[in-house]
């Protein structure tokens, strides 16, 4: 019986995997938690989330909200998974955590075309397949890419949020609010003087951080790039960055505080905040130390400590064509973070993309190539196209889709007709390729 191959039930295989079977194919998926784990994940859930419970904005005025709506077209899981198990968060898109991806799971775990095989794959199979092993494929199988590939990997560092308690916050210091007060008050925020700043600043830069393995270059995964790393570009940046005070007024004195460290909801109950922007690489230790010195985190009790990961991505401008198939194996196709696209969404809608086509492939039809148009469409073209030699992984955003043929300068609105321009183009697609 005709079969595809899928590796890793992160969020990129399992949107693959539930892709094909939705079409009513069969599928073998192989993924190695809970018997074998990565450094990053904590669960033997599908599609967890190593580090904040945020899949980023939801408003067609953001490249990750459009590509959000073209997925939800499409009848993807994690986008249902997301929206069902919602917890408030201003104008972003933020989960449970455990619920999300208990939720696929479940649905993937029922589904009656696809087998779960609980194994690490440590080769290349043959057949067609889908890899999505993410950043922190295993070793084994990261050995057998890299010789198919006759190339090198690619590794840098990721790092994670600290996650705290609410019951340890200090409430008469931290106030409830969102930026600008859009949306309902989602944030928790720990106002700062510039005399507390000041001693932040000068503890933070020169806390001890954790070791960074010889082999592995500095390079770091722009949207989570360390607090401490950030700090040290220079005493204002944060003030910029995660500590930007505009907009967070504290309502006891009316005023913006010099600075503002924003606690975010990690779970649905409420009583988990991560602190939004402090990936950091620094020692568990220090971290307490540290971020202890945040007014109203005195005593804040620590339920996971910041950390810092390998990533592993593939050069996919040399190895990958539009249609996320291999050039050297058209039966072979990859998914997720490893392919260079960045970030739990934009991980999720290539492996919506590589199950329609591994589905196509599997009835003989000839795989598809979305309009670049379409922010899915551009993120494979972008991947498959942009220079080898500095490849970088990329987040949706609008600065790889086709500019529109009038000018139109206020950005919210060109932002918005890119978005219908997308979603016009993604209605006509789908009917013209019946999906
Ligand atoms: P994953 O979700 O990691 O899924 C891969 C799956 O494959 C895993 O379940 C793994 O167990 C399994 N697997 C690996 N090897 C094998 C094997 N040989 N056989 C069988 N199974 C295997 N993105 C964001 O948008 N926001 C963030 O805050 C963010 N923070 C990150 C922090 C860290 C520490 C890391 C590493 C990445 C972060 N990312 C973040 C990037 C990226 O979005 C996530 O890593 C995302 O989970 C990638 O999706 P994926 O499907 O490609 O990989």
């Amino acid at each position: 019986e005709k079969c595809v191959n899928v590796v890793g039930a992160g969020l990129a295989g399992s949107e693959a995997a539930w892709q094909l079977a939705k079409r009513g194919i069969k599928v073998r998926l192989y993924e190695m938690r809970p018997k074998k784990n990565t450094p990053a994940h904590h669960t033997g859930n599908f599609a967890e989330l190593v580090c904040t419970n945020s899949l980023r904005a939801n408003q067609l005025t953001n490249g990750a909200g459009l590509l959000k709506e073209e997925m939800r077209q499409l009848d993807s899981l994690i986008m249902k998974a997301a929206d069902e198990n919602s917890v408030p968060a201003g104008g972003a898109l933020a989960v449970d955590r455990d619920a999300f991806s208990g939720e696929i799971t479940k649905t993937l775990h029922e589904n009656e075309n696809i087998t779960v095989i609980e194994e690490e794959l440590k080769e290349l199979p043959q057949g067609l397949t889908v890899i999505a092993t993410g950043p922190l494929t295993s070793d084994s199988l990261a050995d057998s890419i890299k010789e198919f590939m006759g190339d090198e990997g690619l590794y840098f560092y990721d790092a994670a949020a600290p996650i705290v308690e609410k019951a340890s916050l200090d409430m008469d210091k931290v106030y409830l609010k969102s930026r600008y007060d859009r949306g309902d008050a989602a944030y928790l925020n720990c106002p700062m003087t510039e005399e507390e700043f000041e001693n932040f600043y000068n503890e933070l830069i020169n806390a001890e951080t954790a070791e960074l393995h010889a082999f592995e270059n500095e390079r770091f995964f722009e949207g989570c790039m360390p607090i401490e790393q950030m700090a040290s570009r220079g005493k204002k940046t944060m003030l910029f960055g995660p500590l930007k005070p505009v907009g967070l007024e504290d309502p006891r004195t009316g005023k913006e505080p010099y600075a503002v460290v924003q606690l975010r909801q990690d779970n649905a109950v409420g009583d988990l905040y991560n602190i939004v922007g402090f990936q950091t690489h620094l020692k568990w230790g220090e971290q307490k130390r540290v971020f202890s010195m945040i007014p109203g985190l005195e005593n804040a009790q620590f339920v996971r400590y910041g950390v810092m990961h390998r990533n592993t991505y593939l050069r996919s401008p040399e190895f990958l064509k539009d249609t996320y198939q291999t050039k050297k194996r058209s039966d072979l196709l990859f998914a997720g973070q490893m392919t260079g696209v960045e970030g739990y969404v934009e991980s999720a809608a290539s492996g919506l993309y590589a199950g329609i086509n591994a589905a196509r492939l599997i009835e003989d039809k000839d795989p598809l190539v979305f309009p670049v148009e379409t922010m899915m469409g551009a993120m494979a073209h972008y991947i498959t196209h942009a220079s080898a030699k500095n490849f970088q992984p990329i987040n949706a955003n609008f600065g790889i889709v086709p500019r529109l043929s009038q000018k139109i300068r206020d950005k919210r609105e060109r932002n918005l007709a890119l978005s219908k321009r997308a979603l016009d183009i993604l209605d006509k697609y789908k009917l013209e390729n019946e999906l």
